[in-house]
C-alpha cells in the first residue's frame, strides 16, 4: 500500500504547551480522510505539519514520498483555514496564478477553474475582483484554487464552516467527484456529521492526540444498546403505555418518531418485544451510536483507560 501521508511520533509544541503530541497517522493513496475533534484539539497544527507550514519538533513526516511537501507542491491542493488573500485580483487571474505555480498552463487553469466555478453555482466570477465577493463566495473560490491544479493531494482545513447549506452540498458532491478520478483527500472539521458522510476513515483528535482512527463502515454498524428508535403504524397513537414497561427509562416523542432510553443493563431485544405488544410500529430499531457519543466516551474525564482500550477494540472488531 502506497501512502499519501505518513506521520510518525510527531510532536509540536507552542510556548511549551504540546499542541500535537506523538501523532501517528498513515493515509493510504486514494482514500478520504477526515479529521475531527474540537476547536483547539491540534488539527489545523496537523496540516500545518503535513503542509511544511510548521515543522515537527519531533518525529517524522512523509508527503507523497517526499520528505517535505514543498518537494511535492505540485501535485498537492491546500485549503488553509485562514482566507482571504489576494484581495485585489480578479478570480480567474488569481485561480490561473495559482494553477501556473503548480505546474499547469493558463488553458488548463482555466477550463477547470470555470467548470469548477460553475459546479459550485458561481457561474459569472471569473470577472469579479476578490474582495468584491461574498466570504461564502471567496470560501468556494478558494477551494476552487486548492482544486485547480487537479492535485493528487487534497488537503481542506474547515472547507465547510460559515457555509450555507446548498454551498455545503454542491462542495460535498465535487469532494466526492475528486475522490472518484483518485485523490487522496484530508479535510478537517469539528463537525463530525460532515466527516461521517463524506470519509472512509476517521481520525479523532484532542487535546493533540489522536483518540480514535477507524474505517466510517464500522462505525456506521454501531448501535446503541440503550436508544430504541420507535416509528408508530398509527401517528397518532399513544406512547403512554410504554413508560411503564420495565427497563424503559424515558420516551419522548418526535414528529415522526418517539426515542425510547432504556434503563442500564436492560436487554434491548426484550424491551423491543414488549414495545411491539403495545403499540404497533411501522419500524423499530435501534438508534445508531453518533460519532460525538464515541468521541465523548473516549475523551471523558473519568473513563478509565481500559474501557477506552474496550471501544478502541469493539470498534476495530467492526470495521474488519
Ligand atoms: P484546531 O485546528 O483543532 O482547532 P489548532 O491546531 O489550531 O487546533 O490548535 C491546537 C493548540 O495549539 C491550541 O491550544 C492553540 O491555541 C495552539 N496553537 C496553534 N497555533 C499556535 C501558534 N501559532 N502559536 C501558539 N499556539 C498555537
Amino acid at each position: 500500500m502506497t501512502l499519501a501521508v505518513d506521520i510518525r511520533s510527531v510532536s509540536k509544541s507552542f510556548n511549551g504547551t504540546r499542541a500535537i503530541d506523538g501523532l501517528d497517522l498513515s493515509i493510504p493513496e486514494g482514500a478520504t480522510y477526515g479529521l475531527i475533534g474540537p476547536s483547539g484539539a491540534g488539527k489545523t497544527t496537523a496540516i500545518r505539519m503535513i503542509m511544511s507550514i510548521l515543522f515537527p519538533d519531533s518525529g517524522t513526516l512523509s508527503v507523497l514520498g517526499q520528505e517535505s511537501a514543498l518537494a511535492a507542491k505540485d501535485r498537492i491542493g491546500y485549503l488553509p483555514e485562514e482566507r482571504g488573500s489576494y484581495r485585489k485580483m480578479r478570480v480567474g487571474e488569481f485561480l490561473t496564478y495559482i494553477g501556473r505555480l503548480k505546474g499547469r498552463t493558463r488553458s488548463q487553469c482555466e477550463a477547470r477553474a470555470q467548470r469548477l466555478l460553475r459546479r459550485l453555482g458561481l457561474d459569472d466570477v471569473m470577472q469579479k475582483k476578490c474582495e468584491d465577493l461574498s466570504k461564502g463566495m471567496l470560501q468556494r473560490v478558494q477551494f476552487v484554487a486548492a482544486l485547480v491544479n487537479q492535485p493528487d493531494l487534497i488537503i481542506l482545513d474547515e472547507p465547510f464552516s460559515g457555509l450555507d447549506p446548498l454551498s455545503v452540498r454542491l462542495m460535498k458532491e465535487v469532494i466526492e467527484d475528486e475522490h472518484g478520478r483518485g485523490a487522496t483527500i484530508i479535510f478537517s472539521t469539528h463537525v463530525m456529521a460532515h466527516a461521517e458522510e463524506l470519509c472512509q476513515q476517521i481520525v479523532m483528535i484532542d487535546k493533540g492526540r489522536k483518540v480514535l482512527d477507524e474505517a466510517t463502515a464500522g462505525l456506521r454498524r454501531q448501535y446503541d444498546p440503550r436508544r430504541i428508535l420507535l416509528a408508530p403504524l398509527d401517528p397518532g397513537a399513544s406512547l403512554d403505555a410504554l413508560k411503564k414497561l420495565p427497563g424503559v427509562q424515558d420516551v419522548t416523542t418526535g414528529p415522526d418518531e418517539a426515542l425510547i432510553m432504556l434503563a442500564a443493563g436492560t436487554d434491548p431485544a426484550t424491551a423491543i418485544r414488549g414495545i411491539v405488544e403495545r403499540v404497533a410500529p411501522a419500524r423499530i430499531e435501534l438508534a445508531r451510536i453518533r460519532l460525538e457519543d464515541i468521541f465523548i466516551r473516549l475523551v471523558s474525564e473519568g473513563v478509565s483507560e481500559e474501557s477506552r482500550q474496550q471501544l478502541r477494540t469493539h470498534l476495530q472488531g467492526l470495521s474488519t
